[in-house]
């Protein structure tokens, strides 16, 4: 019984992926079956960490649930605020999609994109209406929530205790300590990289422009799939002591991995999207695997930069990761309730790292590693103040008023609730549900593990779940 839910949910996770149509409620039925999943768990076997999963199942379940019809009002309502928004830019400061391209391409219009950038996320540009709408919405959601809470304290409390153990101040204090040691790491690269660059970098509204120019250094250097499949195969041998085969097949690539003189098979197929992702595969899908990385046929088609190798490396990880708790029979979900970005950080920053080091010795090699570094800070910075945000709108006694944008200073600013309306969707609807704290602290313990260099305990504990708990 308890397989046949987790078949279904594999096979409904990918046929909501794979499948072109798009399923609205998919997040609602997906947390259906993990309630079914709950109530089995219970059932079979009764101990304290299957009882704390299914708790777990419940509350998403509970709070999808009620998300849902907020979210399903609030899509409605995305599509008027961006042609509203719209409408309102074209009438009188934005000149379109060309003026933006023109403007990117030139170094010394910087004010202008700004400025453009600014009338952009202006919420006071937003029609009165729509506004006091997302903030009705928002707060509902914000008052369900101090409803499920236990006793005395915060939904961000409840979060931070069911995922790390800890309350949600000290999660709080551990992200605030990171980011300021992402933050020194900045300042420090000023010394390395155009002061100009590191600037814009710092600017919510050049960013992106900045972000350009650097690529236009890192793609000196292009991959191939068969190279980066190889470097795989070479770091789990090295770093692993684990062995390799690779067969290759026209879309896809079978990953045949020794252990004990057993074998087992992993796939890294291509899919036709511009996404990337890895799930556990059910049998009906992919006989022989138990893993399965989609990669976007921009890394069938063409070389592509190290940006996208760190991509690709993510992925091997996740897909090891699963491969090898599922090969030692444990149930990969309970088990990496916490810790699903780990194994995937790990693989990528070994997998950036020996890309880098291979290029030792070229004239490059420093610029492209202290680009790389820059761009990778901006990123891991942003998700910090995900998951600040994400525990401050969940603490006790947050309420939205019209008034506010965001309460978060932010330095890669996205302090704008109603322009950014992604961030909402983000924030209370899917997988990621209040869990933006998961990321950036998985990584910081990825970034840790590996500067202690012990790769046999990172295999033997992350890669293959030995030792660890659910
Ligand atoms: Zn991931």
């Amino acid at each position: 019984m308890r397989s046949s839910i987790i078949n279904a949910m594999v096979k409904s996770y990918h046929d909501f992926i794979i499948g072109g149509e798009k399923d609205q409620s998919f997040d609602l039925s997906f947390a259906r079956m993990e309630l079914s999943l709950a109530h089995e768990l219970e059932k079979d076997y009764y101990t304290e960490s299957s009882a704390r999963y299914a708790e777990i199942l419940r509350e998403n379940y509970n709070s999808r649930n009620f998300c849902h019809n907020q979210l399903s009002e609030y899509r409605n309502l995305i599509a008027r605020i961006n042609s509203s928004v719209k409408n309102n830019l074209s009438l009188k400061l934005d000149p379109g999609k060309a003026f933006i391209n023109e403007q990117n391409a030139k170094l010394n219009k910087v004010h202008d994109i700004e400025r453009l950038y600014n009338s952009r996320h202006n919420h006071l540009l937003l029609p009165r209406y729509e506004k006091s709408k997302i903030v009705t919405c928002i707060n509902e959601i914000l008052d369900y929530r101090s409803s499920v809470s236990k006793k005395g304290s915060s939904f961000a409390d409840h979060r931070c205790n069911q995922i790390w153990g800890k309350n949600s101040t000290s999660i709080k204090q551990d992200l605030l300590s990171y980011y300021d040691s992402l933050l020194n790491k900045m300042v420090s690269l000023q010394r390395y990289i155009p002061e100009e660059i590191v600037t814009m970098l710092q600017s919510p509204a050049l960013q992106k422009h900045a972000k350009k120019n650097i690529f236009s250094n890192i793609y000196l250097y292009s991959y191939s799939l068969g190279e980066l499949l190889e470097v795989v195969r070479d770091i789990c041998e090295s770093y692993f002591g684990l062995s390799i085969s690779i067969k290759t097949h026209v879309d896809y690539y079978e990953l045949h991995l020794s252990i004990d003189g057993k074998l087992f098979t992993l796939i890294v197929k291509r899919i036709e999207s511009s996404s990337t992702y890895t799930s556990l595969s059910s049998d009906e899908i992919f006989p022989k695997s138990k893993a399965i990385t989609y990669l976007s046929s921009v890394f069938f088609d063409n070389r592509v930069s190290i940006i996208n190798a760190k991509t690709f490396f993510h992925e091997i990880g996740h897909l090891l990761n699963i491969g090898l708790v599922t090969y030692y029979g444990k149930h990969y979900h309970s088990l990496f309730l916490n810790k699903y970005e780990i194994c995937s950080q790990l693989f990528e920053q070994i997998g950036v790292r020996y890309l880098i080091e291979s290029l030792k010795g070229s004239p490059v090699d420093r610029d492209l590693a202290n680009y790389l570094m820059c761009y990778d800070i901006t990123d891991e910075m942003k998700q910090v103040e995900f998951s600040l945000i994400d525990i401050i709108i969940h603490s006790k006694n947050f309420t939205l008023d019209e008034s506010v944008c965001f309460p978060y200073e932010s330095y890669t600013s996205f302090s704008n609730m109603f322009t950014r309306v992604i961030f909402f969707q983000h924030l209370f609807g899917g997988e990621l549900e209040a869990m933006y704290s998961i990321y950036p602290l998985n990584s910081r313990l990825a970034y840790k593990t590996i500067d202690e260099g012990n790769y046999a305990k990172i295999f033997e504990k992350y890669f293959c779940g030995i030792g660890l708990s659910a």
